[in-house]
């Protein structure tokens, strides 16, 4: 049972992993229960804590996983599903716990990495009660964890959240809409790839194909088309696509087109698993640089990248912007400083690329060793008792 540590982000798609699904049915006896070994499957990629919460009044069941605080305080979304088991949904709230820790590490912040699911269907009316119980299951872990939006959650459930917990973060009226900085953390993103691939980082004249034209892609295509970019863009909504065409006179393809497009660049900014064993060998591209969460169906889409001379922007640093603006509500910063620090993503993208080259791994693998180096790095200063 192994809940390998995807990308993750604040607004992923729910995704259950294959890997919870074979908990659910790994060849077991009929009649027979899941055997779940729960301390083993913490052990595996080390996880801190788990806390299960049931509250019989609303029928709340809640999970949340705690990666790591070595940098702080554990910040994840809240994600409201349908699991299929319990199971399913403990795998995937470590998994995304895991992943949050390594893109804050990356982002260069001083949080840790945790997730809660709520298991149920996330279209109830009746969310007061539930969100308030979940509120209540935050607080009683003191700070440990702080929560957000996620999948099936909204602004208006964080503020029945909070009248339980002060650990909670993407209120109404406070931080906004994330996307701006995200975009601007992705641009900055992609002048870096630039940079690594053509020793110029200016997207002047640079052909770029943007897979979705919603909040991201939109602020995205305005930046590139501002730098003199030349856009061809798809999405499923016409009317999302219309705005880039007329606003940063893109082309426009339809949906499954994008992937043979020729261009510099790939920019994928809707849906994960993009990149998989058919799109792989479709992509004409020199650089895959966009914001969408889980990108690779699988690590192994990662080396075929790589193999075929493809330079690819780990997810997970490259949109980083989410997490940073919710940091920044946390901490009161001023919005500039928020860009400011998406801005940041251009070095460390760089020096994601130079761990690559020097130990000649594929960019997703030298990502998790630059998240790994900072955390063992602070985990060393923090030993002593102060
Ligand atoms: P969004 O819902 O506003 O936009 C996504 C767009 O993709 C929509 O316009 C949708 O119609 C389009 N789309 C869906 N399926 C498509 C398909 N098959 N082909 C083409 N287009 C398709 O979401 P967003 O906030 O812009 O986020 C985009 C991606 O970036 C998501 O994967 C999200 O998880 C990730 N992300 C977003 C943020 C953020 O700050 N919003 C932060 C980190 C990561």
């Amino acid at each position: 049972m192994k809940a390998p540590a995807k990308s993750s982000g604040l607004s992923s798609p729910a995704v259950s992993t294959p890997e919870a699904r074979a908990v659910a049915d790994p060849g077991r006896e009929p009649g027979e229960r899941d055997r779940l070994d729960l301390f083993a499957l913490l052990a595996e990629h080390e996880h801190e804590q788990v806390s299960l919460y049931y509250d019989p009044s609303t029928g709340y069941r809640g999970i949340i996983a705690i990666h790591s605080t070595v940098l702080g305080p554990a910040l994840g979304g809240t994600r409201f599903w349908s699991y299929p088991s319990d199971e399913a949904a403990l795998i995937d709230c470590l998994r995304l716990a895991r992943g949050m820790t390594y893109k804050a590490a990356v982002a260069g912040l001083n949080l840790g990495g945790g997730k809660s699911v709520i298991i149920g269907d996330n279209s109830t009316a009746r969310r007061e009660a539930l969100f308030r119980a979940h509120g209540r299951h935050v607080e009683s872990l003191k700070g440990r964890y702080i929560t957000a939006e996620d999948v099936g959650t909204s602004t208006s459930d964080m503020e029945y959240i909070k009248a339980e917990t002060n650990h909670v973060t993407g209120l109404i009226g406070r931080s906004g809409d994330p996307s701006p900085v995200t975009a601007y953390g992705v641009y900055r993103g992609i002048k870096a790839c630039a940079r690594y691939r053509y020793d110029s980082d200016s997207l002047a004249g640079k052909a770029v194909a943007l897979q979705g034209c919603g909040s991201v892609g939109y602020h995205l295509a305005k930046l590139l088309f501002a730098e003199g970019a030349d856009i061809t863009c798809t999405d499923i909504d016409p009317r999302r696509v219309k705005r880039v065409v007329e606003e940063c006179g893109a082309k426009a393809v339809a949906s499954d087109a994008i992937y043979d497009v020729r261009a510099n660049i790939f920019a994928p900014c809707a849906l994960g698993a993009v990149i998989n064993d058919d799109t792989v060998q479709r992509l004409q591209v020199e650089i895959v640089a966009g914001a969408a969460n889980n990108q690779l169906a699988e690590d192994r889409h990662g080396d075929l990248l790589e193999r075929r001379g493809i330079t690819y922007a780990p997810d997970y640093v490259i949109n980083g912007g989410g997490l940073i603006n919710v940091n920044a509500e946390l901490h009161g910063w001023a919005p500039e400083r928020a860009r400011s620090k998406a801005g940041e993503i251009y070095d460390t993208l760089l020096r994601v690329f130079e761990i690559a080259r020097e130990e000649r791994v594929p960019s997703y693998q030298a990502a998790d060793r630059l998240a790994e180096q900072r955390i063992a790095s602070i985990a060393q200063v923090r030993r002593n008792f102060v």
